[in-house]
């Protein structure tokens, strides 16, 4: 069974639409959303990515819907499929943000250990 891992470089999920979203809009309180709306930028990304290098620039102190594998838990499908709900999570922002042949594509599959 594949795990699910983050890449480096990647920052795919720094992108926020929660009109889109109302599955994660349903899982965060309002003073979430109130952060949220202040940290996006108007194109829908974060204003504390580096989009030179993909990186987060408070990753310490980043908020904790921020922090992937913790905040997957509150969704049902998570408790029931896992890694692959986090694999399929990822491969749905990757897709949508970068191709489905972008190098991040690559480097997540080659990550998780799927061609
Ligand atoms: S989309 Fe997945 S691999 Fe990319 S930064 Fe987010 S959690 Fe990491
Ligand atoms: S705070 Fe960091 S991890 Fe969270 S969305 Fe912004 S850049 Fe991404």
């Amino acid at each position: 069974m594949k795990s699910w891992t983050c890449i480096e470089n990647c920052g795919a999920c720094c992108k926020f639409d929660l009109h889109e979203r109302s599955d994660l809009a349903d899982k965060l309180k309002k003073e979430d959303i109130d952060l949220i709306n202040t940290m996006t930028a108007k194109d829908g990304w974060c204003k504390n990515l580096d989009r030179k290098n993909k990186k987060c620039l408070i990753y310490e102190s980043r908020p904790h819907f921020c922090r992937v594998n913790e905040f997957s838990t509150v969704f049902k499908e998570y408790l029931k499929f896992g890694d692959k709900f986090l694999i399929d999570c990822c491969k749905q922002h990757i897709s949508s943000n970068y191709g489905n042949k972008s190098k991040e594509m690559k480097n997540f599959r080659m990550a998780i250990s799927e061609k």
